[in-house]
């Protein structure tokens, strides 16, 4: 599978000089970990690269992008507007939807260029030219590795292997979630020999909360509902909270994971009112047999994996509560 991709892929590469790289809007540390990987390793092949993220990193992620050649479109649309038209390929990573990449889909939508999707989630959309799509596959971060060992094993150094692993780490939340595998644990022992510094990374994800988001985690936490019986709780944010404790983009990430470790609970959620969007975006968690994508999927506009999900509202939060209460009472009775 990967021996094919790669073979291919190698030979569009052959007649390609200026690439350009994509990862999804509000990117994760696996969208930046492949995409920066691929950068590297393509500028190693020789290839003039640039990296168009639909906005701009988190904070805490800013260690990963911070390099000239990295730019945000909702900064930038005139440089990406450039970047578009003189690019003779464009690698799309971490998303199978240009639903995903926001206002940047429009731009690409008609566009020539061919488009190489590499992706991790369900039901991929049809806007690439040649795509790898394994949803069984735990991060986008492990397949991006395995096609550039694929093509040149040599070329992965320890900068390359520092964005792997934070992709990996945070996509299987840290080798927990079922799609972690004996092979990740291989890659992640290649990783090693690439001489990554583990600790450090962590570090560079995990502990580096202000002191207002540690604010804002105890208020998420103090919110928590439950629906009795169910084994699902939710908790919401509202604009005022994150306004209070000067939220900034993600501030809120892993906070619905915390509602999983309650004994007995297998989803939990959270409602996160966006001024800016004037939308409720919503998160899904799960644990192993409960398929909150389907569950964002009918009721939210959402969508993602089996066991972590999105979607969102357009109503007020009192009558998304509403609505999700009566949809979890509908969807996990049966
Ligand atoms: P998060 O809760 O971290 O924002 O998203 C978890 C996963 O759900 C993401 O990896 C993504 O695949 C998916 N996801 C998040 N928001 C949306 C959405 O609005 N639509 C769809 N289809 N998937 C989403
Ligand atoms: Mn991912």
């Amino acid at each position: 599978m990967y021996l094919e991709f790669s073979q291919k892929l190698n030979k569009i590469l052959e007649g390609v000089s200026n690439c350009l790289i994509i990862p999804h809007k509000n990117p994760d540390a696996d969208a930046l970990g492949s995409s920066m990987a691929l950068f590297v390793f393509l500028t190693k092949l020789g290839k003039k690269v640039k990296v168009i993220l639909p906005n701009s990193a988190p904070e805490y992620l800013e260690w990963m992008t911070n390099k000239p050649d990295v730019i945000s479109y909702d900064e930038n649309s005139e440089k990406t507007k450039r970047y578009l038209s003189n690019s003779q390929i464009i690698f799309a990573l971490d998303f199978n939807s240009l639903k995903r990449i926001g206002s940047l889909g429009k731009e690409i939508e008609n566009i020539k260029t061919p488009i190489i999707m590499i992706d991790h989630h369900e039901s991929p959309e049809k806007f690439s030219t040649l795509f790898l799509s394994k949803p069984n596959i735990g991060s986008t971060c492990e397949i991006i590795y395995n096609i550039m060992k694929t093509i040149n094993n040599k070329l992965i150094d320890k900068e390359i292997a520092t964005y792997i692993y934070s992709g990996i780490i945070t996509d299987t939340g840290s080798f927990r979630y079922p799609l972690t595998t004996a092979k990740t644990h291989n890659i992640t022992s290649e990783l090693f020999n690439k001489g990554i510094n583990h600790t450090k990374i962590h570090e560079n994800i995990y502990d580096n909360f202000s002191f207002e988001r540690a604010h804002l985690l105890a208020v998420a936490l103090k919110n928590l509902k439950k629906i009795d019986n169910l084994g699902v709780v939710y908790t919401i944010l509202t604009k005022q909270e994150l306004e209070k404790y000067n939220f900034k983009k993600g501030d809120t990430e892993g906070f619905v994971n915390f509602g999983l470790r309650i004994k007995g609970v297998n989803v939990s959620v959270i409602f996160i009112e966006d001024s800016n969007e004037d939308i409720i975006k919503i998160s899904f968690r799960s644990k192993e047999k409960i398929d909150v994508s389907k569950f964002a999927k009918k009721y939210f506009s959402g969508g993602g994996h089996k066991n972590a999900s999105g979607g969102f509202s357009n109503n007020s939060i009192i009558e998304t509560e509403k609505k999700f209460i009566a949809s979890v009472k509908e969807f996990f009775t049966r």
